[in-house]
């Protein structure tokens, strides 16, 4: 890669967003707002993104059916790197419940063929509107920079499956090698700042589903049975040792059982208990050490009860997402520069989980990404958390800060 830019420059006046391109930029992200889709049947967002981008005169593909990636080339074909910016594009299942007048009402269908409202509750709208912004300053501002940019609108952030899902589409093998990532995501902080961590920023992420087979009996006679429900308690159990006793105190790691499902009558002993595990774990290497260890208590736990070993199927497995710690420190020096030095701040890491990551990992390039408050409250438990129905941006000044943000990170690279 080119040498890491030092020192901080500030978005030039000249392309920030005047009203004209504010009001767009609002339409869009309200349009967005109203019309959210569940992870992996973004549709209709692809089309959508599809005409924008198509407005802007940036060619673009299909990548893993629902995501789209833009390659904005230098007009006059000034040479410079090329960076990726990268927006989530999905929804939730989660009933809006904001009281904005442009709210969502939309519905969709899960996977299992459950009916759920739909709402975009992480503020992934918010990201793909200020991707497509920031496209439009640079398409309409070539004389502020060289190179390219390639926009990639990923579909299933939520569900871990959409990063992947682009990696295995070909992703870049279909459009320039981008020689860093970045991007961002709104977070409950306070409007128009921005957070960040070098290093390891979030975690690593793995549900497991667990399957106890035991043997049914009469409640009367426990000796003609193998319990499913007593083997799947004293594996919950055991299971919170794993964090208490076999992770380092530093190593942050989270094992939560999150769901238990056995019987159907007290006085019938089932033949089957099944637990959901959630697991979070900072590096590769603990969540190797953990996962290791899940597998070896639930065996473990039933051989004590005379049971076959559990069935053991992993999901949603979310990749590391590590900042890196050189070029992020500079970018945030840009971005600074631009919102304001007490605009952006460094914070702990934290313990959710993204799949950004695996598109900078997938190149071995360094990813930059950063967090954006979207709030009025000063600090986060003022303000609704992610995926809540009452997780609705304030406009402004989240959106331009945003689209600032991206601007001066996308121009710390290419900029001239
Ligand atoms: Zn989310
Ligand atoms: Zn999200």
């Amino acid at each position: 890669m080119t040498d890491v830019r030092t020192a901080p420059t500030p978005l030039p006046e000249s392309l920030r967003l005047d009203e004209e391109l504010t009001q767009t930029l609002h339409e869009e992200y309200v349009h967005l707002h109203r019309n959210p889709e569940l992870s992996m049947q973004e549709h209709r967002t692809a089309e959508w993104i599809e005409a924008r981008l198509d407005e802007l005169g940036i060619g673009h593909e299909r990548v893993a059916g629902t995501g789209v990636v833009g390659v904005l080339r230098h007009p006059e074909g000034v040479a410079g790197p090329t960076v990726a910016y990268r927006a989530d594009s999905d929804g939730l299942p989660v009933q809006e419940d904001s009281g904005l007048e442009y709210a969502s009402t939309a519905r969709g269908t899960l996977p299992d063929g459950t009916e759920v409202p739909v709402m975009h509750a992480c503020g992934h709208d918010t990201h793909v509107a200020m991707g497509l912004s920031a496209a439009r300053v640079l398409a309409r501002h070539p004389e502020a920079w060289g190179g390219t940019v390639v926009f990639v609108f990923q579909p299933g952030e939520e569900t871990a499956a959409g990063a992947q899902a682009m990696l295995d589409d070909g992703l870049w093998d279909r459009v320039p090698r981008p020689e860093a990532v970045i991007g961002q995501h709104v977070m409950p902080a306070k409007a128009g700042t921005v957070h960040y961590a070098p290093g390891d920023a979030m975690c690593l992420a793995d549900s497991f589903k667990v399957t106890f087979t035991g043997k049914g009996a009469h409640g009367s006679m426990p000796e003609r049975s193998i319990d499913p429900i007593l083997l799947a308690a004293h594996a919950v159990t055991r299971l919170q040792g794993i964090v208490a006793r076999e992770v380092a105190p530093a190593d942050r790691a989270v094992v939560t059982v999150g769901t238990f499902h056995a019987g159907v009558k007290e006085n019938v002993i089932p033949d089957t208990a099944e637990i959901a595990l959630n697991v979070r774990t900072p590096t590769p290497e603990v969540r190797e050490k953990v996962t290791a260890a899940i597998h070896r208590v639930l065996a473990a736990e039933a051989l004590a009860s005379g049971a076959p070993e559990p069935a053991v199927e992993r999901y949603n497995s979310f990749p590391r997402m590590h900042n890196d710690a050189e070029l992020t420190p500079a970018v945030m020096a840009s971005i600074a520069a631009t919102l304001g030095e007490d605009a952006v701040q460094q914070m702990a890491p934290l313990m959710g989980s993204e799949d950004v990551g695996a598109l900078a990992d997938a190149l071995g390039v360094p990813l930059v990404y950063w967090f954006l408050g979207g709030f009025a409250g000063e600090s986060f438990a003022d303000n609704p958390a992610n995926h809540t129905p009452q997780f609705a941006p304030l406009m402004e000044p989240t959106l331009t800060a945003g689209v600032h943000a991206a601007l001066a990170g996308l121009l710390h690279f290419v900029g001239r």
